[in-house]
């Protein structure tokens, strides 16, 4: 059986302030023993994450390859518990890559869970960014490049099993605004499901 897990991220900017509020399909298991605050919508786990592979959907520009590039760098330098490695020739269906939505949907991520309650292993994940939403790379409006890779980094927190914090963090559920970097909240996440 495959469990199937949808978030969304949504974002209606209001000066500095953002609101974003998710969907989930599949609700799973409930942690609580850490400062971040999953909202029992944490997802399962890579089994060798400090290999996990991706790759790009045909349709991702050189440009946002490089946000989520740029996402992939700065969640592994964050941790040494996980790694993400870009893979040309993957067979798994894990890809990173863009949608077109006329929304407030800034980006999306599906995890695929086998022998969900079993293994409560990964078996494929994808990430993806609104080019509609978010305007174009290199592009400054109502995002800017900060903004999107702060973006890329939640849906890839989501690849990587993390649900939303209630903290300061990427992962926050409504966040704030562009954060450089994962924090020490997001990192707990991560050191939670793998410790
Ligand atoms: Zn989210």
């Amino acid at each position: 059986m495959q469990t199937i897990f949808y978030m969304s991220l949504k974002v209606k900017r209001i000066f500095y302030l953002s609101v974003l509020s998710f969907l989930i399909i599949m609700n799973i298991g409930v942690y609580t023993a850490y400062a971040y605050n999953d909202d029992g919508d944490m997802g399962c786990v890579w089994e060798n994450p400090t290999s996990v592979e991706y790759k790009y959907t045909s349709d991702t520009s050189s440009d946002w390859r490089n946000i989520h590039a740029e996402s992939v760098v700065k969640w592994n330098n964050a941790t040494s518990k996980i790694n993400m490695s870009y893979d040309y020739n993957l067979s798994t269906p894990n890809t990173f890559g863009v949608f077109q939505e006329n929304s407030n949907t800034l980006g999306r991520a599906f995890v695929y869970c086998k022998n969900f309650g079993t293994s409560d292993y990964i078996s494929s994940a994808d990430a993806g960014l609104n080019e509609t939403s978010l305007g174009q790379p290199g592009t400054s409006g109502t995002y800017d490049d900060s903004d999107r890779i702060t973006v890329a980094m939640h849906e890839h927190g989501h690849f990587l099993g993390l649900g939303h914090s209630d903290y300061y963090a990427v992962m926050r559920d409504p966040y704030v605004d562009a954060i450089s970097a994962p924090t020490s909240d997001d990192l707990a996440g991560i050191n939670s499901l793998y410790p």
